[in-house]
């Protein structure tokens, strides 16, 4: 495919060449878990057994790739897979990591838990200060996590001043990018050096499929790079075939199909998500809406620089405290609630009890007046009737 084309236009083509043997336009599941070899070694395509290689991951793989300009995709079961696969590679017993004092909370949860329990050391801090995060930085310190916005608290974080600061104190500078998409923010042409995502929420954009990804700069195969990155690179290909916490073919192919539409969403989840926080704003219930498209958040100029919109995700503090905050996610009704995020349908959550219950009690909390939603791609007035009900009820 033709080299500069733009985002949409990849997020069409890269990776997704019709079918040879039929012509059929979408590349097939291959839904098999070996090949066939022509004698012993002799391998068609370097396929032969599916958790190192799958053509419908493949595929998927070129597309994330693509998407966010960088030269290697890993496809894997979930979002938590591609951030185990990639910190277990990195990480040895007494290392550090810094991490974003409100990122997801299963992400505080792996760190903590599963790689605590293994003697990895972390400290949370708030990146969107950039003195904090370097007085947080210790020799041992191996990955600085940055999630920006964050969850649910939308904080803006600046990506090029992290990945400056994380490069000259040889930290390794990974950006979670699961809440804007590579279709509003692009962090490896920012300067970081790994972006991970959660393809369960924007990428596969349909809440039907679970699976995570990473990405890795251009320049690793040419040698134009940083060689310490083509190396890592390498490592984490090794670790998802040796560990295997792959996506399957199935599962590769809805993520392929929802990114096929990701730009034309996002578009309509800013629009619609705007929409909504400036109504929520006049309302005396409402203390604050956490949205870094309205001109009072604090990251408004910082998102406005480093992303092309604002998304789709907002959270609000209720003036009425947690009792308010439950009143009124339990009381929408296109609003579902649930968990997760990033579907085409409106969800509302109560992260205290709900995505961020695991960080309760830690210094990762979320107060208990927060309600985070999840704007969809529905008619806005339909939505905006939805809030209006709700702040009724308050
Ligand atoms: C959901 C999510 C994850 C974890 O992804 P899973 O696919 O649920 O494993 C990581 N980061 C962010 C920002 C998320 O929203």
């Amino acid at each position: 495919m033709h080299d500069q084309a733009r985002f949409d236009t990849l997020a069409i083509h890269a990776g997704q060449e019709f079918d040879p043997t039929t012509g059929a336009v979408i590349p097939p599941i291959y839904q098999t878990s070996t090949y066939v070899q022509d004698g012993i070694g002799g391998l068609r395509g370097g396929y032969e057994y599916s958790r190192g290689g799958n053509p419908t991951r493949t595929a998927l793989e070129t597309q994330l790739a693509a998407l966010e300009g960088g030269e290697l995709g890993l496809s894997f079961a979930s979002g938590l897979a591609a951030e185990d696969a990639l910190l277990r590679t990195v990480l040895a017993p007494g290392d550090h990591v810094v991490i974003g004092n409100d990122v997801y909370g299963g992400t505080h949860r792996l760190i903590r838990r599963v790689h605590g329990a293994w003697g990895v050391r972390h400290t949370t801090v708030d990146t969107s200060d950039l003195d904090a995060v370097r007085a947080a930085i210790e020799p041992s310190t191996k990955v600085l996590w940055i999630e920006t916005p964050s969850n649910p608290l939308m904080k803006i974080s600046d990506v090029a001043a992290l990945a400056e600061l994380g490069r000259a104190a040889g930290v390794l500078v990974v950006v979670d990018n699961t809440f804007a998409s590579p279709a509003l923010q692009q962090p490896l042409a920012l300067g970081a050096d790994v972006v991970v995502h959660s393809t369960t929420k924007y990428l596969g954009g349909h809440s039907d499929v679970v699976g995570g990804a990473l990405v890795f700069g251009a320049g690793l195969g040419d040698g134009t790079g940083r060689p310490e990155l083509a190396d890592l690179a390498e490592r984490v290909t090794f670790t998802q075939f040796a560990a295997g916490a792959v996506s399957g073919p199935f599962d590769a192919f809805l993520t392929s199909r929802g990114i096929k539409t990701l730009g034309v969403r996002m578009d309509r989840h800013s629009s619609n998500a705007m929409a909504i926080a400036r109504r929520l704003d006049e309302h005396a219930g409402i203390e604050r809406v956490y949205y870094p498209g309205l001109e009072s958040h604090p990251g408004h100029e910082l998102a406005a620089r480093q992303m092309s919109g604002f998304g789709g995700m907002l959270s609000i503090s209720l003036a009425g405290g947690g009792e308010a905050a439950r009143r009124f996610a339990e009381s929408t009704e296109l609003f579902q609630l649930a968990e997760s995020l990033g579907g085409v349908e409106s969800l509302v959550n109560y992260p205290s009890e709900m995505t961020h219950a695991s960080v309760k009690g830690t210094d990762a909390e979320v107060p208990e007046s927060i309600v985070r939603l999840s704007v969809g791609i529905e008619d806005v007035a339909d939505l905006l009737a939805d809030i209006d009900g709700a702040l009724a009820r308050l």
